[in-house]
């Protein structure tokens, strides 16, 4: 089991309940200590991510809650003599990474006898979030904008979620939903929670797996940065453990209008609209920010940025290979061309998510 403590306190999770942040101190939530990987505890006759551990390190459970998570498609491609590979991502079953990390927190909810839970995302994570509670007889109450329509959000309603619409700018819509959680309501929040890393850990097992090495570089997009986070905990737990004999480069990839990561790791206050096609990756203030920039940094990678243009162009391109991605996962190929020659073979691109999710 891997251990959970306040960033600032050093308070530990509680064995009961789910607080999103520290119960002293209001600091977040993470597994200070790293995680464990251990392949003595896997069992290859169970599917997807649950393969990697019958608890995934979250701790005694009785009953998983699943949908068919992980276990998604890698491919590989040549580009200019380079060899790429493409991890199909929006193949999961809500059609975005986010089913992995939603997998392991709803597992929690229902193991911590959670009968009801808010969360605050119109998108990829609300939809996932949905999906799980469905699944698991979890009432869930999703605060969105107003704003927001289009697929995402018939996907939520779809799965028997509340929704609840509030006016405003976004950050209206996580207002709402800490209000409720003041009052009493479970947060099953992608960004502050910190269970959601374990799923994402898989996919750096899986990665490996399927290559049978190291990847030299994982590009992929950031605006919380869970997913970054999670892998990079992963690909940190198979050095220390010597499944791998090194870090692979982690590249994060950040629309121009919309690139706190860069600010941050210039020391520079965040200037930005945050008007972009990537509506995933909008996030003006990453929570934890500070810790993708340290992990970037210290795997040796970069964060790069992408124009509008180049993420419609490398939609064009990924479908031109038969990958078809909603805008925020189409960031990773033109910052792969910007930089193929810098990194170490084999990349690994993310496909995030499914092109059905986009918005008309
Ligand atoms: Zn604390």
């Amino acid at each position: 089991m891997n251990s959970i403590q306040c960033i600032d306190c050093g308070t530990p999770y509680p064995d009961s309940g789910v607080p999103y942040c520290c119960i002293r101190c209001g600091g977040l939530f993470d597994y200070g200590d790293g995680i464990s990987y251990n392949p003595t505890e896997f069992d290859q006759n169970r599917k997807g991510i649950w393969k990697f551990g019958t608890d995934l390190g979250i701790g005694t459970i009785e009953e998983v809650v699943t949908l068919g998570e992980g276990n998604t498609p890698l491919l590989e491609t040549l580009v200019d003599g380079k060899e790429i590979c493409i991890k199909c991502e929006y193949a999961n079953p809500t059609g975005s990474f986010k089913d992995r990390g939603m997998a392991a927190l709803v597992t929690v909810l229902r193991n911590r006898n959670v009968k009801t839970a808010v969360e605050d995302s119109s998108g990829n994570a609300g939809a996932s979030f949905a999906a799980y509670a469905a699944k698991s007889g979890i009432a869930a109450r999703i605060y969105i904008p107003e704003s927001a329509s289009g697929p995402k959000r018939r996907q939520i309603e779809a799965y028997g979620a509340e929704i609840i619409p509030i006016g405003g700018p976004r950050v209206n819509a996580a207002l709402a939903a800490m209000n409720a959680v003041r009052t009493g309501a479970n947060y099953a929040s992608h960004a502050y929670q910190p269970f959601n890393l374990l799923g994402y850990a898989t996919c750096a097992y899986e990665l490996v797996g399927q290559l049978g090495r190291a990847p030299g570089a994982v590009i992929l997009p950031a605006g919380q940065g869970g997913l970054l986070l999670g892998m990079a905990k992963g690909f940190q737990a198979m050095l220390n453990s010597g499944a791998i004999h090194a870090m692979p480069r982690v590249v994060a990839v950040q629309p121009e209008t919309c690139a706190p990561l860069v600010s941050l790791m210039n020391g520079e206050p965040f200037i930005g609209d945050c008007q972009t096609m990537a509506e995933g990756v909008r996030i003006s203030q990453p929570l934890r920010g500070a810790e993708i920039v340290k992990q970037v940094l210290d795997s040796k990678g970069c964060i790069k940025v992408v124009s509008e243009a180049g993420i419609t162009k490398g939609r064009h391109e990924l479908a031109k290979l038969g990958f078809y991605v909603e805008p925020t996962s189409a960031l990773v190929w033109d910052a792969a061309m910007q930089i193929i020659n810098e990194l170490p073979e084999p990349i690994v691109l993310i496909l995030t998510g499914s092109g059905y999710k986009t918005r008309d």
